[in-house]
């Protein structure tokens, strides 16, 4: 089932590449006794890997680029670290964008731009799919993510591409409409770089919060994060900072990894609604 939403003028559609398996110890500070429905039989937490496909009046963009085609088995120290005694075979499988693409009616071609929320791979991964796509993405993930990266790393690969590609550009360094009705908001915290992008039409706003939030209970637990955050503080201080926004002005969030639902909104009780108009 393809997963769509309309704000305004624009219309939001889910596009999904694989999924990713991720163990209990990816989240310092969550207790997974007191959310064991989000652990599947593997004692895993299933994410999704995509992007989302934008289409409206600003013409047709991505948000993030899904996690390219791989195949990522899951080690087996992590396994033995958490205590999996039966751990699924992949950490991250992706490979189904371009499908996904065209299940929604869009070619390639008709991509026009990409706002990256930040620079890890599963969100660059199909970077190089796009042949008319400028690509958005906040400068300041560049140094750790990509200059300080290996040489074979494929997060490097792929932006090194992009910048011979000639395709790159950079947010502005201030809180900034891009496009009618698509603003970039600086929320630094899981990278330096990281951004969400904020949709506005016809009264009604939806926010691609990337890589903000992962796991559900982060909207009201400050001490969970995720092991990648580059700054634990900045990321629970801007979730909060957000999330209170979000929930006074009824704001649909778009996290790149939530899926059931993949739209939500903050209650006024401060849990989840879906807000998917089905
Ligand atoms: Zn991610």
């Amino acid at each position: 089932m393809t997963e769509k939403i309309t704000i305004g003028d624009f219309t939001v559609t889910v596009l999904t590449d694989g999924a990713s398996h991720l163990p209990p110890s990816a989240y310092p500070g969550a207790d997974f006794e007191r959310f064991p429905e989000l652990l599947d039989a593997t004692g895993t937490y299933r994410i999704r890997l995509g992007a989302h496909l934008v289409q409206g009046p600003a013409g047709t963009f991505l948000v993030d680029a899904g996690a390219g085609p791989l195949s990522m088995p899951f080690p087996a120290e992590l396994a033995a670290a958490n205590g999996l005694g039966n751990p699924p075979p992949h950490m991250a499988q992706a490979g189904e964008l371009p499908e996904s693409l065209a299940a929604a009616g869009v070619a390639p071609e008709e991509i026009s731009a990409i706002f990256v929320t930040h620079l890890h791979l599963d969100h660059v991964g199909w970077l190089a799919h796009f042949p008319n796509a400028t690509v958005h993405y906040g400068a300041e993930d560049w140094p750790l993510l990509v200059g300080a990266a290996p040489a074979d790393d494929p997060t490097r690969v792929i932006m090194e591409a992009a910048g011979r590609a000639g395709v790159l550009r950079t947010y502005p360094a201030e809180d900034a409409e891009v496009l009618p009705g698509v603003t970039v908001m600086r929320v630094p915290g899981h990278t330096p770089g990281h951004v969400v992008i904020a949709l506005s039409s016809g009264g009604e706003q939806l926010w691609f919060t990337g890589d903000l939030v992962e796991l559900p209970a982060q909207l009201t637990d400050r001490e969970i994060h995720f092991m990648t955050d580059v700054d634990r503080e900045a990321a629970a201080g801007a979730r909060a900072r957000l999330f209170a926004r979000a929930r006074a002005e009824g704001i649909v969030i778009a996290a790149a990894h939530l899926s059931d639902p993949s739209f939500r909104r903050v209650t006024a009780e401060n849990t989840w609604a879906d807000a998917t108009v089905r």
